[in-house]
């Protein structure tokens, strides 16, 4: 899809994430409104937070950094979670000015991402990692190119997904895999979450997430259709599945669990994410000085 990119002036940068999340997030930075993956389970593909965004627009928060030097002013220190690595970030380095930042105010610094462009930041990352605490997610639900490609057509290969994880793993940054969203009756079988984990596992990845595809309204239909072109056979059994709600029914979640479980402990890979920095030890830089 060709994308169309414009400039967006954002009055925030920084937002205060007031549930908790398996990615313990209590802010989180978006330098670009949309995402050029298309992921048919994203909201942020579709999400309109201006009359002129459409699916194929990303707007860019070009004045991002400036901003968050000013909010970072009065910030209670605490996690960043930044995702929206993508093609247009190697253009703008939006995200690397972000990083440089958080760095000298000594933040803690979680990405969560799909893209391999992320190690052109491995320097700065290493450098947070040093001073306060930092992790790189990859999100990897399969790895097999035909069914990814179905479902996240324009992200980076699994492949290429799963090695940059070791690029940043063999760079002393802790990294690990979501493996989410879990797609039910096509990438939840006992062979193929033994392969994502396994080859994670391989490259040194430290932790593991997990999830089952969620339905919520804003992205339902776009799925079901892919599902309908796709994997026909399933249609009645998603619709009965999600019936009642977003997430799969229960019976189904525990039984993803119970496959799970096992082949974590296998392959020694914790699950979750246990952010350890220490926010007296971290030492503050007046932002002035930057
Ligand atoms: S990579 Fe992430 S933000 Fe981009 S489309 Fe996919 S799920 Fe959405």
């Amino acid at each position: 899809m060709k994308m169309n990119y414009r400039s967006f002036q954002s009055n925030r940068v920084l937002d205060k994430v007031k549930s908790k999340s398996v990615f313990h997030c209590n802010y989180t930075i978006t330098p670009y409104v949309g995402c050029e993956y298309g992921c048919v389970y994203c909201r942020k593909c579709i999400e309109a937070v201006t009359p002129e965004k459409s699916p194929d627009t990303i707007l860019i928060k070009d004045d991002a950094p400036n901003i968050l030097r000013k909010e970072l002013k009065s910030a209670k220190k605490a996690l960043v979670c930044i995702s929206g690595y993508q093609q247009v970030e190697n253009e703008k380095r939006i995200i690397r000015k972000t990083l440089e930042i958080l760095s000298m105010r000594r933040f803690p610094v979680h990405i969560i991402t799909r893209s391999d462009i992320v190690l052109e930041d491995i320097d700065i990352l290493r450098k947070i990692a040093e001073d306060s605490w930092c992790a790189v997610s990859f999100c990897i639900n399969t790895l097999d190119e035909a069914i990814s490609h179905i479902f996240e057509p324009h992200a980076p290969s699994p492949k290429q997904r799963i090695k940059a994880l070791g690029k940043v793993a063999e760079a002393g940054i802790p990294t690990g895999i979501a493996l989410m969203p879990i797609i039910p009756y096509i990438t939840d079988s006992k062979e193929q979450l033994e392969k994502v984990i396994s080859t994670a596992a391989d490259m040194k990845a430290g932790y593991a997430l997990a999830a089952p595809l969620k339905l919520e309204d804003e992205y339902r239909a776009r799925v079901i259709q892919v599902i309908k072109r796709h994997f026909s056979k399933l249609l009645a059994r998603y619709r009965k599945m999600y019936e009642f709600g977003p997430l799969p029914d229960v019976r189904y979640s525990r039984e993803l669990k119970r496959k799970i479980r096992p082949l974590l402990d296998r392959y020694d890979l914790p699950e979750g994410i246990e952010p350890t920095y220490n926010l007296r030890k971290t030492k503050q830089v007046r932002i002035e000085n930057y």
